[in-house]
């Protein structure tokens, strides 16, 4: 990992508004770099579903090896109507993920200026996910049997891991240390009898003495305090499947799927970690120039951190927020903005 003023960046646009929405955020953090006076290499990477149409692989066989001495990865969006889901994902995010140990899945979810919540007025919302991403429910152990007879039968295995459990609460503890001292474990410890109780017990032992205050709650009930009492909650470490339910519940609950960020990290930096909306290629709107760029661009600036430009991280995001509250917004907003109206704004406000 590079820890100087000049970082690589692999950037893959991908599909759809990955097109639009890459470049802007780009655009974002070449003023910044240099405002701040650090230098960022971009090495495009043309992959996605045009690369699966030609070459039948969503990247090209060396693909991981590619990335590997890169500093970080920017994507976009990757999939298309016409290419199913498990190509684009297994061929693409899965092995970056898994190849590069991004374990931690990070979703932060605050309401934004200019943006609605479907929730009261009167509720806050300023709270971080911590997802396991790379164990636990979404394994590959496990097999079909008897297909197509009467007696057919699925059978997929979840794995945990103390190691795995274990990295991914501490990563929360530290997390919740930084911000409110509050940390809550999403668990199941009632119904699934053998995962989750160990998932709490290494949850414990490392939160011992670590100086936060952990409540474990159970998915259901959570799901419902998510709604209800987001005020309640900062930041929640939450296994794969539950953390990518939770994300997206408070994703809605933040408002509007066009400015959610996300990153998967590799804490040690031993590899490359990986920024991205939380968004897709949105097939409905891509190539009209009117997709909100915001979710893009808080991925960019959770790139900035970890790169070490926290100040240039904090200037994006205050730009971005500054922009949404003058009225300037894209059309999912309720706003008329294009594409490129509202990255220009963001552009003159970093200047
Ligand atoms: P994919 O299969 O790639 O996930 P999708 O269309 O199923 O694509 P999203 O891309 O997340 O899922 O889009 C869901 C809805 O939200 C679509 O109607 C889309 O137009 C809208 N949307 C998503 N991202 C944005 C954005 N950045 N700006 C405006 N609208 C967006």
């Amino acid at each position: 990992m590079n820890t100087s003023m000049s970082h690589v960046v692999d950037v893959i646009a991908g599909d759809g508004i990955g097109q639009e929405v890459t470049p802007a955020a780009v655009r974002c953090i070449d003023v910044l770099a240099v405002r701040h006076g650090f230098d960022v290499t971009w090495r495009d990477r043309p992959w996605g579903s045009d690369y699966f149409r030609k070459h039948g692989r969503m990247m090209p066989v060396d693909g991981i090896e590619q990335l590997s001495d890169g500093d970080a990865i920017f994507l976009g969006a990757v999939g298309t109507p016409d290419i199913p889901d498990v190509e684009t994902l297994w061929g693409l995010l899965i092995p970056i993920r898994r190849e590069f140990l991004q374990y931690i899945n990070l979703r932060p979810v605050r309401v934004l200026p200019g943006v609605t919540s479907p929730l009261r007025a009167d509720k806050q919302v300023d709270l971080v996910i911590v997802r396991e991403n790379v164990e636990g429910e979404y394994s590959e152990v496990g097999g079909r049997l008897y297909r197509g007879l009467p007696e057919e039968m699925a059978v997929q295995e979840s794995v945990f891991t103390r190691a795995g459990i274990s990295r991914a609460a501490a990563y929360a503890v530290d997390l919740a240390r930084s911000r409110s001292g509050r940390l809550t474990s999403a668990t199941k410890s009632n119904g699934i009898i053998h995962t989750m109780p160990f998932w709490d017990e290494v949850v414990a032992v490392i939160a011992g003495g670590a100086g936060v205050e952990v409540d474990k709650e159970l998915i259901d009930a959570l799901a419902a305090r998510v709604v209800l009492r987001p005020e309640s909650l900062d930041v929640i470490v939450a296994s794969n499947l539950f953390g990518d339910i939770l994300s997206d519940l408070a994703g809605a609950v933040a408002g509007s799927i066009g400015v959610a960020p996300s990153a998967n990290l590799n804490p040690p930096k031993d590899h490359p970690s990986m920024f991205e909306p939380v968004h897709g290629s949105a097939p409905d709107i891509a190539g009209k120039g009117v997709a909100n760029p915001v979710g893009q661009m808080w991925a960019g600036a959770m790139m900035l951190e970890h790169l070490g430009q926290a100040s240039a991280a904090a200037d994006l995001t205050a730009a971005f927020e500054t922009v949404l509250a003058s009225g300037t917004r894209t059309r999912d907003l309720g706003g008329t903005a294009t594409t490129e109206e509202f990255t220009s704004a963001v552009v003159a406000a970093l200047a």
